[in-house]
């Protein structure tokens, strides 16, 4: 099962991921975990990365693009995998197709976050409080100034994906904004026809 997690910083990609994951045992490739992770490393693609993620704005495509191509040749992605924040922009999501279609593959299904864009600004606080009383290290971007940026981006480079996904028939919507246990029932519904592959 290859599925994309799509919706805007905040909307529960992250959370729910953890779940899927649970659920049919694929790995979640998030490259926003991904890029903080070169980022601490300081490898040539953290350079690359850093001030761009710490203003909210995008990584170049090639950078994103090839770090995914690496990642999904990983033998825990064999069987399938969450991507989480990729594909960002419309040439992500032609890249991903070009990818896949080399291999042999196809994408499952995209399920689509549907949330009140204004109640997300809160959701960021209160993540980076709970984060700071875990002891652990609050991400810079999530501050309510560069929080906007990364929603504008959003808008402007991501939100086209929906129309991009709509037209292939694999986009499916879940609501958001219903509490966490409401909206994983709502995600594993739509994911459950799919789960064969999954176990294949
Ligand atoms: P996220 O953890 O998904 O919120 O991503 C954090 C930051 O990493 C974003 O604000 C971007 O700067 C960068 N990033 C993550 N995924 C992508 C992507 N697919 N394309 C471009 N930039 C990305």
């Amino acid at each position: 099962m290859r599925i994309i997690l799509l919706g805007p910083p905040g909307a529960g990609k992250g959370t729910q991921s953890e779940r899927i994951v649970e659920r049919f045992r694929i790995p979640q490739l998030s490259t926003g975990d991904m890029l903080r992770a070169a980022v601490a490393a300081g490898t040539p693609v953290g350079l690359q990365a850093k001030s761009v993620m710490e203003s909210g704005g995008l990584v170049p495509d090639a950078v994103v693009v090839g770090i995914v191509a690496d990642r999904i040749e990983e033998p825990d992605a064999k069987r399938g995998f969450i991507l989480d924040g990729f594909p960002r922009t419309v040439d992500q999501a032609i890249a991903l197709d070009r990818m896949l279609t080399e291999k042999g593959l196809s994408l499952s299904t995209v399920v689509e976050f549907k949330v009140d864009e204004d109640a997300l600004v809160g959701r960021i606080a209160k993540r980076a409080e709970e984060t700071a009383a875990r002891g652990q290290a609050v991400r810079k971007d999530d501050t309510p100034e560069v929080f906007k940026t990364r929603l504008a981006a959003y808008r402007r480079q991501t939100a086209p994906l929906s129309a991009y996904y709509e037209k292939t028939g694999m986009l499916r919507t879940v609501d958001g904004m219903k509490p966490i246990d409401a909206v994983t029932l709502e995600v594993m519904s739509v994911l459950e026809p799919h789960a064969e592959a999954a176990h294949s």
